[in-house]
């Protein structure tokens, strides 16, 4: 759905997608940077990595041994010298011959096996094979993992362990990399303690601000520490001026619905900050604002806990990725539920789930009691389980679709 048309509908509750679609549609991709290998863990590549050569680069052993021309049970052959991983033994071996050979060693020159340690007895100069080996035993070839020129890794991929380890192989110093989103993570009210802290009549702990914090990090963004601003339209619009001053995506959580005490969206209009999408038909989640300032990204998430991880996870998380031009890998899409649901007659409800293998059949078990203040729906969690709007009772055994948790695994 093109922006304009979604923008006319503004009025009324977008569905997730929708709202998702609108968000990504005001997403653009950051600019490249060239990274060191070594700091590129977790970093979205901008460019493809192919292999500047073969790997392996040359003949090398695949096993400790003697590399060899040929070799026949019972017929001595002689021993002329070694090939260590890094030291390749200089000259060529000829028939009746043999080079002592480690794994990841290069294959002499003329051999054309290699016969494993286990299956020769050694006589010092000499060795004597108790087996006959054929061409090519255990001997890795140029290329067989990564032929020169291959693709190895695509742009958008994002690096992991093994996404290192394949782009180092391919012989990557360092790879263009999208630049990393600098994100402000803002938390509103009056009511909220640092953690830790002792708290006074009607306090509460402020749990967003680490966790919105954690989550944008996963996300890929660049964070500082959280600010707390109060329920004030003077000190709020100063707040999020200031975070706006140096950011890609401000995400506020609280204060962003129509309570005389609410100022993040009076603020961030005057701000120059243009509202997209006001309210989704989501639970939780429904109070949530996403706005637009030339390419800086606003998200108003709603104060409660769940609701502000469940809306960063649906919607934030997804535009950082956006923002790095990131592919997501591919996860479960739908599982089965295993108890009834009741539906929310207006709303798509987000259902913390824990995924379980039963038998053939990937399960979706709810996670306790559900409510957007009960922080503990969240713990090992893996999945949100999205239930359409509808009356009644969703039954046990229904394909339910699966959006997944940012995991740290
Ligand atoms: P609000 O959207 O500001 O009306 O907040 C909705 C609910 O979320 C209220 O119960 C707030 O106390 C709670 N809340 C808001 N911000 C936070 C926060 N940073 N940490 C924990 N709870 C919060
Ligand atoms: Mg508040």
């Amino acid at each position: 759905m093109v922006l304009e048309r979604m923008c006319a509908l503004a009025s009324e509750l977008l569905t997730v997608r929708d709202a998702r679609e609108l968000i990504l549609s005001a997403t653009s991709r950051l600019e490249a940077e060239r990274v060191e290998i070594a700091a590129a863990l977790n970093r979205a590549l901008a460019q493809d990595v192919e292999a500047s050569g073969d790997v392996p680069p040359f003949p090398c052993s695949a096993m400790d041994g003697y590399a060899v021309l040929s070799a026949a049970a019972g017929g001595p052959l002689r021993l002329i010298g070694e090939s260590r991983a890094g030291a390749p033994f200089p000259d060529e071996v000829c028939d009746g011959q043999a080079v002592r050979i480690s794994t990841g060693a290069a294959v002499p020159d003329g051999a054309i096996a290699v016969i494993r340690q286990e299956d020769v007895e050694d006589l010092g100069d000499r060795i004597e094979p108790s087996r006959s080996v054929n061409e090519g035993e255990n001997i890795r070839y140029p290329g067989e993992d990564m032929a020169a020129g291959t693709k190895v890794l695509k742009a958008g991929t994002v690096l992991g362990a093994a996404e290192l380890g394949a782009a180092v192989a391919a012989g990557a110093g360092s790879v263009l990399a999208v630049r990393r989103p600098r994100a402000a993570v803002l938390s509103t009210g009056d009511e909220l303690r640092p953690p830790g802290e002792r708290l006074g009549p009607g306090e509460i702990y402020n749990s967003n601000a680490l966790m919105l914090t954690a989550l944008a990090g996963r996300f890929g963004a660049i964070t500082e520490p959280p600010r707390i601003l109060p329920d004030d339209r003077e000190a709020t619009e100063a707040g999020l001026s200031e975070a706006l001053s140096g950011s890609d995506v401000v995400i506020v959580s609280g204060g962003v619905s129509v309570g005389p005490h609410d100022h993040v969206k009076p603020a961030l209009r005057a701000l120059g900050v243009r509202e997209l999408l006001w309210g989704v038909a989501l639970a939780p989640g429904k109070p949530t604002w996403f706005g637009l300032r030339d390419r800086q990204l606003v998200f108003g998430l709603p104060g409660n806990p769940v609701s502000a991880f469940v809306t960063f996870s649906l919607f934030a998380g997804p535009a950082l990725l956006a923002l790095q031009g990131a592919t997501s890998r591919a996860r479960a899409a739908e599982a089965v539920l295993a108890e009834a649901v009741r539906r929310n007659p207006q709303r798509e409800q987000a259902v913390r789930v824990r995924l379980e293998q039963r038998g053939a059949t990937l399960t979706a078990v709810p996670n306790g009691p559900q409510g957007s203040h009960i922080v503990t729906s969240l713990l090992g969690a893996d999945a949100l389980a999205m239930i359409a709007p509808g009356e009644g009772m969703l039954d046990a055994g229904t394909t339910v679709a699966l959006e997944p948790l940012p995991s740290w695994d």
